[in-house]
């Protein structure tokens, strides 16, 4: 069963109920009081006849000391013809509860004679076919008679007007419950729409459209929570988006990897096979040592590459204050004797946040790459400068260019934008992938602008320590 249906269910039972129980006693109540009411006025007529017994009974002619039964008779039968119209009925009875009159049509039992007692009052609600009647019993002392006197009034109409009252309510009841419900209804799925919204929104993401979004329809504790399913939501989207991206980039890599794996191996294997099942002269049996030598190596360099990222990933990096001019020392005294280029270097000082080995690493690697893509005695300038946000390390050549769709590509693992030359050059596409890292542990990234056939500038911002001092140009 739905939870508006639920809701509308209690609801009709709680007013089912309610109404019911408060109808009946009201109709139960204004009965009480009219039933009450009666009983009073038939008390009151009850002692009204007794007096006007007495009364009668005092003018008969005394001829005996005794009243006589004739003559009881006879007052009786004045008395209840004189209330004619009252629907006024007698029963008067002896000492021996034999009866005297009674009068037409009063059938009550004896049970509320043979319970009277002298000098007291009673009355009793008696059903006579299918009339109601308040039955009263009073008691007579006349010429030295003891007599009982009994009235019966007619109640039916009590009866009928309660009976009456419950088919009215019973009625109204009906009418206010149908009116209730309706109202209910709409209510009830008002108040549950949020529900229902949030319902075909988790199916919507369970059938894998993550970037469904309920709507928010009410601003309760429910809009509260369709907001905070929203937002679950765009975190799930945003993770699954993360976790597929990543298994992609996972798959890309073990793909190129292998393929990586396979050049030289088919190399090493197809060499080291002519090698063993063939006598060579000197200087073939060379060439091809010299080509497995040349590919094993390349593999790894691969493999060094490889377990550099990983342990990167790893161990993170030691970042401290570190003096920028040590580090463009350090690619002096590795680059400058290499006279085929020309490297020209010119820097501020600053003191610069970093794990030394690292950047040293991410330096060595832009450099290399400078060099690779440039031709003999090509021009590059290393620099650095201070700017807002920290120090900037550039790397600038003048050699054969990156074309504009590859530079989002050649920080992926492997990828090399002329295979043959970066491999011809040692290359295994992994130095940007591996600065990358590196970088993204300092809270930088490469920044790459390039134009082909007019050279690269790729940079990188670090943090810097402020100083004071005055800033000193070397080159
Ligand atoms: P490795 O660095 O692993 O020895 P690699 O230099 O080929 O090999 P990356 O440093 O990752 O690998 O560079 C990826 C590719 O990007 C290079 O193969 C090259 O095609 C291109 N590239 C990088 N730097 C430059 C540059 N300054 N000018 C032109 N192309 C470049
Ligand atoms: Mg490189």
């Amino acid at each position: 069963m739905k939870f508006s249906q639920k809701l509308l269910l209690w609801t009709t039972i709680i007013i089912a109920l309610t109404l019911g129980f408060s109808g009946f006693y009201f109709v139960n109540y204004v009965f009480e009081t009219s039933l009450e009411r009666e009983v009073g006025q038939a008390l009151d007529e009850n002692n009204i006849l007794r007096f006007a017994f007495e009364t009668a009974a005092l003018n008969v002619p005394v001829k005996y000391d005794l009243l006589q039964d004739s003559s009881v008779e006879q007052i009786a039968s004045n008395l209840e013809t004189s209330g004619q119209g009252t629907g006024r009925l007698l029963r008067i009875c002896d000492e021996e509860k034999n009866v005297l009159y009674a009068g037409d049509g009063f059938e009550a039992d004896d049970e509320l004679l043979n319970a009277a007692a002298e000098n007291h009052y009673s009355y009793r609600v008696v059903p006579l076919g299918e009339r109601y009647y308040i039955q009263t019993q009073s008691h007579i002392n006349a010429l030295g008679r003891s007599l009982y006197l009994e009235t019966l009034r007619d109640v039916t109409q009590v009866f009928e007007e309660r009976e009456m009252g419950f088919t009215v309510y019973r009625r109204l009841m009906i009418l206010m419950l149908l009116f209730g419900i309706v109202i209910m209804y709409f209510i009830a799925s008002r108040l549950t729409k949020p529900i229902r919204i949030l319902v075909r929104a988790t199916k919507e993401m369970a059938a894998g459209d993550y970037g469904y979004r309920a709507r928010q329809v009410s601003n309760d504790e429910l809009g509260e929570l369709t907001q905070d399913f929203n937002h679950m939501s765009e975190v799930l989207e945003e993770t699954i988006g993360q976790l597929e991206e990543e298994v992609q980039a996972r798959e890309d890599f073990v793909g190129a990897f292998a393929h990586e794996l396979k050049t030289p191996l088919t190399s090493i294997i197809g060499y080291a096979d002519m090698l063993r099942s063939r006598k060579l002269d000197e200087e073939k049996s060379m060439l091809s040592a010299n080509y497995i030598y040349t590919e094993g190596k390349r593999l790894e360099t691969m493999s060094l590459r490889l377990l550099d990222i990983i342990v990167t990933k790893k161990e993170g990096a030691k970042i401290r204050a570190i003096s920028a001019e040590a580090l463009f020392e350090y690619l002096r005294s590795m680059f400058l004797p290499n006279k085929s280029m020309e490297f020209i270097f010119s820097y501020e000082p600053a003191v610069v946040m970093a794990d030394v080995s690292l950047i040293q690493t991410v330096l060595v690697n832009l450099l290399d790459n400078a060099c690779k893509a440039s031709e003999e005695g090509g021009r590059i300038e290393i620099s650095g400068h201070k700017e807002q946000g920290g120090y900037r390390f550039i790397v600038k050549d003048y050699g054969i260019g990156i074309p504009a769709e590859e530079v989002s590509k050649i920080t992926q693992a492997f990828y090399m934008v002329d295979k043959s030359r970066s491999r011809s050059r040692n290359g295994a596409g992994l130095g940007l992938a591996l600065s990358t890292e590196i970088l993204a542990l300092h809270d930088s990234r490469l920044e790459i602008d390039s134009t082909v056939g007019e050279g690269t500038i790729i940079g990188f911002l670090l943090q810097a320590e402020e100083e004071a001092e005055h800033e000193e140009i070397h080159s």
